[in-house]
This record gives structure tokens, C-alpha cells and sequence, in this order.
């Protein structure tokens, strides 16, 4: 396989030495600003001026696939626009400044962000409360499976030591009761990719513990028999998990309280249109139903009125006239999830999003990433298989199965031709039960031309390959790096430059 082919040279093996414009002169000055062991004069590092390295690392930002740049239908990813309100509050002074040690009473402000956002989600999803310490969707899984543990073991209820996950789920969720000590069960899906009531049934008992799911599943179809799913699992005197990481489908038109989910947790950096993807910082709360309150990490903010008594905190309220403590002292908390105020930044864009949207404008959010969602599934239901055909909700599953039995062209091919498009490929092979699966998310942010121009895109992608399959097994050809050994970028990932010199090093 030929390397990568970059049209520029690579910054490093290019520049001459004494070309660097130096603005930190090398010597003792330099020792002050930097560790003296990080200054290491053996480094063969590239000599090369300042604007030499401005235009590397812009051209490679240009290289970059992000939703800054292009339609981006990475289903279960949520790739929505994150509106730039969201970064100009989070960069308020007052806010970004702040130091984390800061005493309650110089963070008055800060403690408010977080109690009114837990307020607005605690109402948007029908919990008693939420913790906002987990860091990220499965780091919110095990908090979440943390308190589960806690919360049977101080009923005497030790023994509850399974998990039960349908094959729809996202991977995390078995690993995540995995990490916790749980023992997974795998649920199979009914013809209809639901939970079946009965086949639950049979297998909740005396030993289940929590039963995790996500509705709508990651067919992106509603789980319409949640009501009686749920008494399954009460009945067995178990708990039920709701991961909400795509909550994009549902927020503010139900909640999963009312589907009687007693644990639940969001991804902010999914529903709540905050940066994601190559690994960021993300923000992951935790909701519980009442009974889980006192399991909830710590700290938690704990609000009081003017004349000192605790504020009731029953659905969202406006925070004026209130004061804001940091309370670390719950005696049955699972423990601290994370340093400080967790990824606080992420808590003031989720609700600088939640109050320029208003209720009114979450509801639209998504009805129209539903809509979005089946327009696109019934712009190319007659050109690939849809094994599910029946309304979506925010996300679809669409399968290469005919197209690969007449042609060899699979879902993953059909994912990189869309890079020569112009568009991020799909999810593909996910979930696993649909077989060359192709995972479909417009979100609500994308306008009725880039979905006109998507669906015609694809269309003519598999009327091409067709003809001949030529034309998508080689895709991608125009992107900077072209197919990649998918097993070995994988399993070996070369991801450091090194200096010829110290190659054998
Ligand atoms: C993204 C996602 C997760 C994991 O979230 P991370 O923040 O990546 O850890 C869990 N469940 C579902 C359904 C998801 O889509």
C-alpha cells in the first residue's frame, strides 16, 4: 500500500536549519518558561519559519471532515451544528476564568449554570435529579451501573448481579455492566427490532438487576411496548436504564420518566449540539428516579433561599434571589466521577442551547430531525433494502445486502464513495443485527437542499456501481488519504512521526 498521498510535503521533512524565527531564545530564559528536562537539544526537530507552520497546520485543518465543513449522517453520533451562542457564553470571562478552587461564595454564577441545568434536564426527562460529574456517555453508563450496585446492596439486595441488554444495544452498554461486575444477558429483538414483553419476561428475574435500553433503539424505531417492558422489570424487582446518548429523537416531546426508566444518562455533546468526535471532552448526566437521589457522586449544588432553607427543586426554575453551595458530604454518594466541576464549559453551552431554543423550540428540534430522518429513508428505500420499513424516528438502518450479493459493493464501500461526494460516510455495520448496515442521522440542522442533494448523491453512487462496481470499490479517490487497511490501521495504528534518524530507535 503506497503512504498516505499529502499534495504538500510534510512540515517535517522540509525547513533548513536557522529558518526558525525564534521568540524564545534559547538559554537560560527558555529554562524558566519550560521544565528543563522538556528541553532537549538532541530532538531532530525541523527548523522551519512561523508562516511555514501557519499554512501546514491550516491546509491540514482543511483537510479535515467535520460538521463545520460538510453533512455529516454519522447515525447514533448526532453530528448537529453546535451554534456559536453556545461558545460565546461559555467563553464569558466571568465563566471560563473562574478557578476551579474558587470558594462557593466567588462561584455564585457558576453554581447556578450547573443548577439550572440539572433543573432543565431533571423536567426535559422527567427524572427526580441529575448529577452532572460523568465526563462522557459510557463514563455516565458506569456511574449510573455504579449507583444500580450501590443502591441493592444497601436493600440487602447483594445478589442482583445481571444485566440485561437487547442485541439493539450500543456497544458500551455491556461493556460498561462488565466493568461495574454485572453479568450481561443478551436479549434478542422481535421481527419487529423490539423488545418482546414475553422473551423479557422469561429471562427478568430474582437475579436482575438493571435492564438497559434506549428508545427509540439503534434502529432508530420507538420501542412501543416500553409500558409493559417496564412492569417486566418492576415486577422483578429490577431497575431500568435508559441510555439517552441520542435523546435528539424525543427531547421535549416524551420523557423517559414516564416510560418508567428509573436511571438514565444524556451525552450534552450529542443532544445539546456541543463539539464532538476525534476523542474531546464530553459531558455525560446522570438522571435517577427518586428512590436513586442519595446515590447521585458528589459534589452536588444545593440551593437554598434568601432566608436559608433549602430551595424546592421540583421541574425547572429560574435561579434569582437563590444561593449555591457545593455539598460533598452525601453519605451514600457512589463516590466523585470526576475532578472539580467535571467538563464545566460543556455545561454552559447545553444550557445556553437549552434557553435559546426554548420548549417550544426543543420540541421542534426533534420533530425535525424525525422528519429529516424519514425523508432521507424515503429518498433511497428503492435503491437499497430497508429492513425495517415502517416510520423512523431520528435515525434509520438501511442494509447493502441485494447490492453486495449483485455486485460486491458493500456498505463500506458505499460509506467512501460517499467521501468523494463530499459527505461524511454513514455509520456502517452497526447496529450488528442488521447485516451490511448502513446507519442514517440527518439531524434538524440540515436544510431540504443538502438532503435533496445526499439522497441524489447516493442514488447515483449505487446506480453506478451497477453497472460497474468498479466505480465504489476503490473509493475513496479525491480525499487526502485514500483506502486504508482497516484491519491494520486498527490493530497497528502508526499515529507519531519519527525522525529518520531515530528510526530504529
Ligand atoms: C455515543 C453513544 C454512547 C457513548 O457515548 P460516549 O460519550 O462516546 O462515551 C452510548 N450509547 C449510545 C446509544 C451512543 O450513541
Amino acid at each position: 500500500m503506497p503512504p498516505p498521498a499529502f499534495d504538500t510535503p510534510l512540515i517535517f521533512e522540509c525547513g533548513q536549519d536557522g529558518r526558525a524565527n525564534c521568540y524564545l531564545p534559547r538559554g537560560p530564559q527558555l529554562e524558566t518558561l519550560l521544565p528543563g528536562d522538556l528541553v532537549r537539544d538532541e530532538l531532530p526537530l525541523p527548523d522551519n519559519s512561523e508562516l511555514d507552520v501557519v499554512r501546514h497546520f491550516t491546509r491540514l485543518s482543511h483537510k479535515t471532515f467535520g460538521i463545520d465543513t460538510v453533512f455529516y449522517p454519522l447515525g447514533s453520533c448526532t453530528m448537529k451544528y453546535n451554534p456559536r451562542i453556545n461558545d460565546a457564553m461559555a467563553n464569558l470571562p466571568a465563566l471560563r476564568d473562574l478557578h476551579p478552587f474558587a470558594p462557593d461564595h466567588a462561584a455564585q454564577g457558576a453554581l447556578a449554570v450547573m443548577w439550572e441545568l440539572e433543573r432543565a434536564l431533571a423536567s426535559l426527562f422527567g427524572m427526580a435529579a441529575f448529577s452532572l460529574n460523568p465526563a462522557a456517555g459510557a463514563h455516565a453508563e458506569l456511574t449510573a451501573l455504579l449507583i444500580a450496585k450501590a443502591y441493592f446492596a444497601k436493600r440487602g439486595e447483594a445478589h442482583r448481579n445481571v444485566v440485561i441488554v437487547p442485541d439493539t444495544a450500543h456497544g458500551t452498554n455491556p461493556a460498561s455492566a462488565a466493568m461495574v461486575g454485572f453479568r450481561v444477558l443478551s436479549l434478542k429483538s422481535d421481527a419487529r427490532g423490539r423488545v418482546d414483553p414475553a422473551a423479557l419476561a422469561a429471562v427478568a428475574g430474582p437475579d436482575t438487576a438493571v435492564c438497559m435500553m434506549t428508545n427509540p433503539n439503534t434502529l432508530g424505531l420507538f420501542e412501543d411496548r416500553i409500558g409493559e417492558v417496564s412492569d417486566v422489570i418492576h415486577r422483578a424487582g429490577a431497575l431500568m436504564y435508559y441510555d439517552g446518548a441520542n435523546a435528539n429523537a424525543l427531547m421535549g416531546n416524551t420523557r423517559p420518566g414516564d416510560m418508567g426508566f428509573d436511571l438514565m444518562h444524556l451525552n450534552l455533546h450529542k443532544t445539546f449540539s456541543i463539539p464532538h468526535g476525534g476523542g474531546g471532552a464530553g459531558a455525560g448526566p446522570v438522571g435517577v428516579a427518586p428512590a436513586l437521589v442519595p446515590y447521585l457522586p458528589v459534589p452536588v449544588v444545593r440551593a437554598y433561599e434568601a432566608d436559608g432553607s433549602p430551595a424546592a427543586a421540583d421541574g425547572w426554575r429560574d435561579s434569582t434571589g437563590l444561593r449555591f453551595a457545593l455539598d460533598f458530604t452525601a453519605p451514600d454518594a457512589v463516590g466523585t466521577m470526576r475532578s472539580f466541576w467535571s467538563n464545566f464549559a460543556h455545561m454552559v453551552r447545553a444550557l445556553a442551547y437549552i434557553y435559546a431554543n426554548g420548549a417550544e423550540g426543543l420540541i421542534l428540534t426533534s420533530q425535525l430531525a424525525v422528519l429529516n430522518a424519514n425523508y432521507i429513508r424515503v429518498g433511497i428505500a428503492d435503491v437499497v433494502d430497508i429492513p425495517y420499513p415502517e416510520i423512523n424516528r431520528h435515525e434509520f438502518v438501511a442494509s447493502a445486502q441485494s447490492l453486495k450479493r449483485d455486485t460486491g459493493v458493500r456498505a463500506l464501500d458505499l460509506g467512501k464513495a460517499l467521501l468523494d461526494r463530499g459527505y461524511h460516510a454513514p455509520t456502517v455495520y452497526f447496529p450488528l443485527i442488521v447485516p451490511e448496515c448502513l446507519m442514517i442521522e440527518p439531524t434538524e440542522t440540515e436544510s431540504k437542499e443538502t438532503l435533496d442533494a445526499f439522497i441524489a448523491a447516493f442514488r447515483e453512487i449505487v446506480a453506478a456501481a451497477r453497472i460497474d462496481p468498479e466505480s465504489a470499490l476503490g473509493t475513496p479517490r479525491t480525499t487526502p488519504v485514500g483506502r486504508i487497511d482497516e484491519t491494520r490501521a486498527a490493530r497497528q495504528p502508526d499515529l507519531r512521526w519519527r525522525a529518520p534518524s531515530t528510526e530504529s530507535g
